[in-house]
């Protein structure tokens, strides 16, 4: 329903789980939606070089320390000498990325939504030049996602595989001897945890006292010491000042945080993983007086409009946590609100989840944020007392419900264990419905379940638990 005066209703600038997203739920509207990628593929970082393939990489390392550190065995599955072979460990994660980004491809044909290949710029508020052609569109919306963080000093080439970045990391050919991972934070746990269980001596490196900043306190130290007992070094507190390369090796200095000493530490690989910043660079926001905030961020209202007209933003490069369920939403919202509806995501309710062994999820305020608001409860059940986890021989962890201690309203919900990441749903549902702890105490369960965990430390908030 284009009207004469733009080639489109919407005009979207990314292909990642912002924009992608955007783009088929603003054609399921009726919009004349195109959609601009300068990858040669659609689904941005998520796809081809984020959370599809990482997930991968994880599975498969998984399956091997499965069978190789007598956790198969526990149960009288034999496999004799177990192997890795890299390349197909690869080549599978190469395959489930072509048919998801092929599915992507599918779907806006299927939508209608037009792919403008190549990186766009804008020349006004209601045009973009992609490709050396003009389009014009009613309206825009950047979901132009983010990039790897560097380190001044710390040059990545991911071509010659010494020092990496995570795309890097998630296409080495060998596992490298020893790795040390710079910031212990998502990435660096993730991408970490793959090559130590696939052999690599890993030590991570992080500048603050713990890792994972941004998650409850208890979670953090509880994680810390899981990964430690799986072989990953910590060294925290530590800051990384240079980094030299030779030949296959890689040499770091090293400072405590707070300076002191100076050590080196050698690796056959490093991981940059130090966060990750808004791609804004060459998007031409000058020709439309589109100014960043001081992170280098897109500032928009609620409904994800920025100060210019016509032209909004969603997913990595607007403030938030970078996730792809937080760009997936506002990508829904974004199309929503364009199309006259009304859009909204609740970013109170945002679920975060790393993908180690135990995972590691959370919903909502964490015990420091939710004490600083006001008085709350809390309730904690161990994973160890909880039937499946015990029965499937997964100890390791806990679930942990804040609520408010005069309501009841559940405030966050903080977990670790094999299938936190699935658990931690009913929580963000739960919260989202505004439920107590008494709401999620009296749910009947399936048993025997991890998520009867959740319902045990919510018991916990005004009571006892059962099985403790
Ligand atoms: P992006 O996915 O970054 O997509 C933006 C797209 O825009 C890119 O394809 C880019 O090529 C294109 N683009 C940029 N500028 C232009 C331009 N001017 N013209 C045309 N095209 C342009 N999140 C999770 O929730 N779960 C996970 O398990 C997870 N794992 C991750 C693992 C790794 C290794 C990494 C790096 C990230 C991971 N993330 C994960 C984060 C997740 O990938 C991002 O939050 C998400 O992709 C952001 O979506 P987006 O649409 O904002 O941007
Ligand atoms: P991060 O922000 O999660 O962690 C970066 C870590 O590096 C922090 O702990 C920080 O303190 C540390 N750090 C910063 N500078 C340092 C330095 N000079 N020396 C040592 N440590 C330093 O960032 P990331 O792991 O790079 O991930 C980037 C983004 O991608 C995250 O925002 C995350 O949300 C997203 N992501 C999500 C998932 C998931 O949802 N499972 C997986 C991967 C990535």
């Amino acid at each position: 329903m284009a009207s004469n005066q733009y080639d489109y209703d919407l005009l979207i600038i990314g292909a990642g789980p912002g924009g992608y997203v955007a783009a088929i739920r603003a054609a399921q509207l009726g919009l004349k939606t195109a959609c601009a990628e300068s990858r040669e593929t659609l689904g941005g970082v998520c796809l081809n070089v984020g959370c599809i393939p990482s997930k991968a990489l994880l599975h498969g390392s998984e399956l091997f320390e499965e069978a190789n550190n007598g956790t198969l065995a526990k149960f009288g599955v034999k496999t004799g000498n177990v192997e890795i072979d890299v390349a197909t460990m690869q080549a599978e994660k190469a395959k489930v990325v072509s048919e998801l980004t092929g599915g992507i491809a599918f779907l806006f044909k299927k939508n209608k939504v037009d792919w403008l290949k190549g990186f766009a710029t804008f020349r006004d508020a209601h045009t973009v030049e992609v490709a050396g052609t003009a389009h014009t569109a009613r309206n825009i919306v950047i979901a132009t996602g983010s990039s790897v963080t560097p380190l001044p000093g710390v040059e990545v080439d991911n071509e010659k595989g010494v020092i990496v970045d995570s795309t890097g990391a998630l296409s080495l050919p060998a596992v490298p001897k020893t790795m040390v991972v710079i910031g212990g934070g998502v990435i660096g746990l993730e991408l970490g945890s793959v090559w130590r269980r696939l052999g690599a001596k890993v030590t991570v490196v992080e500048f603050l006292d713990q890792l994972l900043p941004g998650m409850d306190g208890d979670v953090r130290k509880e994680a810390a010491k899981i990964f430690a007992k799986q072989g990953l070094e910590l060294k925290l507190s530590t800051k990384v000042t240079g980094a030299s390369v030779k030949g296959k090796k890689a040499t770091l200095a090293l400072e405590p945080a707070a300076g002191g000493a100076a050590e080196t530490l050698t690796a056959d690989c490093v991981l940059v993983s130090i966060g990750r910043r808004p791609n804004t660079e060459g998007l031409g926001l000058d020709k439309i007086g589109l100014e960043l905030n001081a992170r280098g961020q897109i500032e928009t209202d609620h409904s994800f409009r920025t100060k210019v007209d016509g032209v909004w933003a969603v997913g990595d490069v607007i403030p938030g946590p970078m996730l792809a369920h937080k760009a997936e939403d506002e990508g829904i919202a974004v199309a929503e609100n364009i199309a006259g509806q009304i859009g909204i995501v609740n970013h109170a309710v945002i679920p975060s989840v790393v993908y180690t062994w135990p995972e590691i999820a959370g919903v909502g305020l964490t015990e420091e944020a939710a004490r600083e608001k006001g008085e709350i409860k809390i309730g904690k059940f161990p994973m160890l007392a909880n039937s499946r986890a015990k029965t499937n021989r997964e100890p390791d962890g806990f679930v942990k419900v804040i609520a408010d201690a005069a309501t009841d309203r559940v405030l966050g919900v903080w977990a670790i264990a094999s299938v936190a990441g699935t658990m931690i749903a009913q929580a963000a549902q739960a919260m989202e419905f505004g439920a107590t702890s008494e709401d999620i105490a009296y749910t009947c369960h399936a048993h025997p379940t991890h998520s009867e965990a959740i319902k045990e430390a919510a018991m916990a908030v005004r009571g006892k638990p059962i099985h403790m």
